[in-house]
């Protein structure tokens, strides 16, 4: 089980991203199923069509504990309305519970109690494929497969058009590093080719996600600082990347707080403050505290 416990990065990232692909990617599902903590309905039901605006979400009073900490509830009845469009800010403490909610959300667990529902359905009587390509993910880690720039991208969809996958590092703020890259597009990438920096590995996470155009979107915000043009550019490709969607972003940035339409705070697993910046501010309470230290204490 450990192998599907482990983080929300790489491991998550390949599930969400490369479903439809064919050969090792198939048998890492299987490995994973075979693993998997959560079981699948008999007759699964189909999410409604995506609308432009995104997908709803509804979370209802989740009790979660890890398998292995029977007696640590990592969320407490967490309860959530996001609405089509709405771009929602997680920050809380290292600890708090942050990664636990993306986790359930892509049912690597179930909780104990409680309910997720995605427009609607109840996500465990999805199947995971579908759910999972109802999600996009942009991973604070974002790995780069041993491939050239354009298969990277196209690995949020297979299938995709070169020109298509052209399309989304445009609006990910990608196309001019890879166009300046030797080769190009064609320009190996990874362990044994041209190594990139964080803020372009997360641009090529973005455009991923924007080729798969999810209806939900799952960002966690890298904590490693980045120098201001990335900055800039990341905060760009992130703006891009929200628009027509439903979006939670674990949030590092106060550039991303900022712009989120509603901001929860998360402390031991539950919700202790919600509102916008200047309303959390204004209170003075865990969120002031967290943004006078720029979010640094948590992870
Ligand atoms: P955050 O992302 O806000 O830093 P997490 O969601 O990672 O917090 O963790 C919430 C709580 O769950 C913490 O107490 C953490 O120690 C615990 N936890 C996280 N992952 C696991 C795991 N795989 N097994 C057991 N406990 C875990
Ligand atoms: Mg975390």
């Amino acid at each position: 089980a450990s192998l599907v416990a482990g983080s929300l990065g790489a491991l998550s990232e390949v599930m969400g991203d490369t479903q439809r692909a064919a050969g090792a990617t198939e048998r890492l599902l299987d490995l994973l199923a075979a693993h998997s903590p959560v079981q699948s309905v008999l007759l699964p039901e189909k999410l409604p069509p995506r609308t432009a605006n995104g997908a709803a979400l509804h979370i209802a009073e989740l009790d979660f504990h890890y398998p292995s900490r029977p007696e640590h509830a990592s969320l407490a009845g967490f309860s959530l309305d996001v609405r089509p469009g709405e771009t929602v800010a997680v920050v809380g403490p290292s600890g708090a519970g942050k990664t636990t909610l993306f986790q359930l959300l892509l049912r690597f667990y179930d909780p104990q109690q409680g309910s997720i529902h995605l427009d609607g359905v109840d996500i465990r009587y999805l199947t995971l494929q579908d759910l999972r390509n109802a999600i996009g993910i942009v991973p604070q880690d974002t790995v780069i497969f041993s491939a050239n720039a354009m298969e990277n991208i196209r690995f949020g969809r297979p299938g995709a058009s070169d020109a298509e996958v052209i399309a989304a590092a445009q609006m990910a703020a990608a196309h001019e590093f890879i166009e300046r890259l030797p080769q190009g597009y064609q320009c190996f990438l990874g362990e044994r080719g041209v190594r990139l920096s964080g803020g372009q590995r997360q641009r090529i996470a973005i455009a991923r996600a924007l080729l798969k155009n999810p209806p939900l979107l799952l960002l966690d915000e890298a904590t490693s600082a980045l120098d201001a043009e990335s900055e800039r550019l990341v905060q760009s490709a992130l703006e891009a990347a929200m628009v027509g969607r439903t979006t939670l972003v674990i949030a590092h940035r106060l550039a991303t707080v900022q712009r989120a339409d509603r901001i929860i705070v998360l402390e031991h697993g539950r919700i202790v403050e919600t509102g916008t910046h200047a309303e959390l501010v204004a209170r003075d309470g865990l969120y002031a505290s967290l943004a006078a230290l720029q979010f640094e204490t948590q992870k």
